[in-house]
């Protein structure tokens, strides 16, 4: 065909509103005379190869003339012609090459002209090929744009090649207006019909960018009216159906009420409206809306910014102090200085105190006198047993029936944010896999940090800096460390028996009086009524269980009172109290009755302050074995072999064998054998015992002792003097055995304790003896000539301890001292194992 460059006679077929380029198969509906004339002359036998499709200048052109015509059309073949109903007739036409008009060669009827074949001209292959390129990529982009094209025919542009064919192809999909396809459909040239093509490509792109950008926008705007719609559909459905939602609308009121009223953070306050936005969309009763009122309640319970009027007037605080507490001097001096500094500073800073000592010191109650000194709520938390991190710092919401954690709760009991806050018993905390609570504890404290404290379920900063913090602990080894840093120790280390009196006559009497109703009654309680309760019905080292007897007695009083209203006067004497209280639970005083071989007082620091703890011994034959029981750990198993280390290399001395201990066997025992007991202190109290058993010499059942040993027999300095001696002096000991190391803390001691025990300070385990055993002649023990040297200064600081003590008393001696000669047997006469 495409030399087929003759001038040629085709019947002409002017279009209305259309372009046919070569290449492609369209369907044309042909109505009018001079078009079927067209079409009927074209299927005639009259030798057309073709017909000539040609658009009219104005498609609104009823009967064109040949001037209205263009020149430039296309060359087309008939398909197929199908006659239709209404007498237009369809006909599906093929383009093949272009042409142009020469001459009318007929008007009448229909037009036949004759066409010249448009030949294209040969181009710059590489240019061509790389516009090819160009057009399909863009072609590619229109398609995947416009959702009218579809994937298949871009696949079947995608196979052209040739530049003319592919200009043809791809101008049928583009939706151009006809004076721009009439324009390429003169553009002979591929060259120059491509790039115009492209062109337009890249303008069609661009529209439909911007129409995709137009779109999406409504769309999504579209999309917010029509859920906006459904929701307000929805509450207005849930509206008239729901009973409570009259009652729903007035809580979600009453809700925005609140947060108006409160002083919400920024964070807490958006965070808060929003949760009541998401709370209108819910059904008043669902799970969900639960969850959400019960955070909201949270939050809105919490004091934000609400805050007592605290001062810091140090001689004000001083009163309540005094007013509220008897005795405890150095304690109250201290919280003093600690509030003075308080006073001084804009913000509450540096360490935490930490008030440390055995239960019913009154270490809650001067927390709570702090509070009250200072203007301050007050509100305790008892971290006893709290051993997971979210009891501190709440549960994530998304747990069912999560909660704040307990700062945060007891912000909420407090009611301000400047409270008084009692960290109670940090020393029982304890940790586990679910986190360490004493690390959130530490975000707590710290007051770099606790600015902006975040609770797991608030989901929100609180700040916690002008809360004064207060701890409290039995044991200070078991607060951990890092706490233990943060933490200024203040030891309450518990009463005198003469404290304990003063405090129940001054205080827990008329406290429970009063607690008791019984506020205009005459009651008295003489002192010697009180140490009869103190010693029967108490052993502790501060004063709850007396608070506890005194609030009983004073209930059976009241009692008595209602039954009879004219007993208006009561006095208590000691004969009375087993009235009220039944049978002593204690002996008054609690060493043994009688001196007895093997068994030694020694002194211990428990939770309950300091304790008489007795060592007894007993030596049975066998082959050396030292038996250890009574719970004991690792330290004391120690200190008891050292002891025994001592007294084999004293055994000479001491008259025993100096093979004894293998033909014996020792079993040492502590009773109470279920309390763990530890620590270097009972040193001395196990040599003496066992010296004791050994020697069958009895222990003085007065004396109470102290110390740790060295294997040569010194002895070292102990912990908790203040507390042993208040112990000893309960239990009715009356000379008590101190390393002399610890003299100096002698003045910490309460001085009537002091008159009334009799303190010997010593160096080495002989002094311990010489004191402690029952002995005919006790300067003369331990005597030997090859330790000449040793005696001399042991005499004479015994005659110094002499004059103190006083007299002996009688001496009783239990049973003969066994093998007291040097080299005489170890073991006792039951023994039937010889040496
Ligand atoms: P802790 O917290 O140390 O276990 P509490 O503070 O609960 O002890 O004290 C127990 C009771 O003893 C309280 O009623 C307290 O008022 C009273 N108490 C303790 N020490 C004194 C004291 N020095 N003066 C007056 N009352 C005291």
């Amino acid at each position: 065909m495409a030399d087929d460059l003759r001038v040629r006679p085709a019947p002409l077929l002017p279009l209305r509103d259309i372009v046919v380029f070569p290449f492609q198969v369209v369907p044309l509906f042909v109505g009018r005379e001079k078009s079927l004339g067209a079409l009927e002359e074209a299927m005639s036998t009259g030798g057309y190869q073709e017909i000539f499709l040609s658009a009219q200048r104005q498609a609104g052109t009823e009967e064109p003339s040949p001037s209205d015509i263009h020149e430039v059309g296309t060359l087309a073949g008939i398909i197929q012609v199908v006659r239709l109903s209404d007498g237009t007739v369809k006909v599906l036409v093929e383009g093949r090459r272009r042409g142009r008009v020469k001459r009318f060669v007929r008007t009448d009827g229909c037009y036949v002209v004759d066409v010249e074949p448009l030949l294209e001209p040969a181009e710059d292959e590489a240019e061509l090929a790389a516009l090819v390129r160009e057009v399909h990529l863009a072609f590619e982009t229109f398609v995947k744009l416009n959702k009218r094209v579809s994937p298949e025919i871009l696949a079947s542009v995608q196979t052209i090649d040739g530049a003319g064919a592919l200009a043809d192809t791809v101008i049928g999909h583009l939706p151009l207006k006809l004076g721009d396809k009439q324009r390429l459909l003169e553009q002979v040239s591929p060259w120059d019909r491509l790039t115009s093509l492209y062109e337009l490509l890249k303008a069609e792109i661009e529209v439909l960018e911007v129409e995709r950008r137009i779109r999406t926008k409504v769309k999504r705007r579209a999309e917010r009216v029509e859920k906006e719609q459904y929701l307000n559909e929805q509450i207005q459905v849930l509206s008239k159906d729901g009973d409570g939602r009259d009652e729903f609308k007035s809580e979600i009121n009453e809700l925005e009420e609140r947060v108006r009223h409160k002083n919400l953070s920024e964070e807490a306050k958006a965070k808060v409206e929003k949760e009541i936005k998401k709370l209108k969309m819910m059904a008043p009763m669902s799970a969900e809306a639960a969850v959400v009122r019960n955070y909201l309640d949270w939050i809105l319970a919490l004091p934000w910014g609400d805050q007592s009027q605290s001062r810091i007037d140090v001689a004000e605080a001083q009163m309540v102090l005094d007013e509220d507490h008897f005795g405890l001097t150095k304690v109250k001096e201290r919280i003093l200085e600690y509030l003075a500094v308080q006073s001084l500073v804009p913000k509450l800073k540096g360490p935490i105190l930490c008030l440390a000592g055995p239960p019913g010191v009154g270490k809650t109650s001067l927390a709570r006198s702090i509070a009250r000194a200072t203007g301050r709520n007050f509100v305790r938390l008892a971290l006893g047993g709290v051993r997971d991190e979210a009891e501190i710092r709440g549960h994530r919401r998304t747990y069912i029936g999560a909660l704040p954690g307990k700062i945060i709760q007891s912000l909420k009991k407090a009611g301000t944010d400047n409270p008084v806050f009692l960290l109670d018993e940090v020393d029982k905390m304890s940790a586990d896999f679910r986190g360490d609570p004493s690390a959130a504890l530490l975000e707590v404290l710290d007051p770099e940090q606790n600015g902006t404290f975040a609770d797991h379920f608030l989901e929100l900063d609180y700040d916690l800096s002008n809360v004064m913090f207060i701890a409290t602990a039995n044991y200070l080894q078991g607060i951990p460390a890092p706490l233990q840093d943060r933490l200024e120790i203040i030891s309450v280390p518990g009463y005198t028996e003469f404290e304990k009196v003063s405090i129940a006559a001054r205080h827990l009497l008329p406290k429970q009086q009063r607690d008791s109703g019984l506020g205009e009654l005459k009651l008295e309680l003489p002192e010697e009524t009180t140490r009869a309760v103190i010693h029967g019905y108490t052993k502790e080292s501060g004063v709850r269980n007396l608070e506890r007897e005194l609030a009983t007695i004073c209930r059976k009083i009241a009692r008595e009172y209602v039954r009879d209203r004219s007993l208006t006067s009561w006095k208590i004497s000691p004969k009375r109290v087993a009235h009220f209280l039944g049978p002593a639970k204690f002996r008054s005083g609690r060493t043994e009755v009688a001196d007895a071989v093997g068994l030694c007082n020694g002194l211990a620091v428990t939770s309950y302050g300091g304790d008489l703890l007795s060592t007894e011994v007993s030596i049975v034959s066998g082959r050396g074995k030292l038996v250890l029981t009574g719970k004991l750990g690792d330290v004391m198993q120690e200190s008891a072999q050292a002891a025994l280390s001592y007294i084999r290399s004293r055994a000479p001395s001491l008259g025993l064998d100096i093979d004894f201990h293998n033909r014996a066997d020792i079993h040492i025992h502590l009773p109470e054998g279920a309390i763990p007991k530890d620590g270097p202190s009972a040193g001395i109290t196990m040599a003496t015992a066992v010296v004791s058993a050994l020697l069958r010499v009895p222990v003085r059942r007065d004396v109470a002792m102290t110390g740790e040993i060295t294997l040569r027999g010194r002895v070292l300095a102990i912990g908790g003097l203040k507390e042993k001696l208040l112990a000893a002096h309960r239990a009715g000991v009356t000379t008590v055995i101190i390393p002399k190391d610890n003299v100096r803390e002698l003045r910490d001691v309460p001085k009537k304790v002091l008159k009334a025990l009799k303190v010997v300070a010593v160096q080495n385990v002989d002094e311990v003896l010489r004191n402690a055993l029952v002995l005919p002649e006790p300067e003369t023990f331990l005597q030997s000539p090859s330790e000449a040297v040793d005696w001399r200064t042991v005499i004479d600081r015994r005659g110094r301890q002499e004059e103190r003590r006083g007299d002996l008393g009688p001496v009783a001696t239990a049973s003969p001292p066994l093998a007291l000669e040097p080299g005489g047997s170890a073991m006792p006469p039951s023994s039937g194992q010889s040496g």
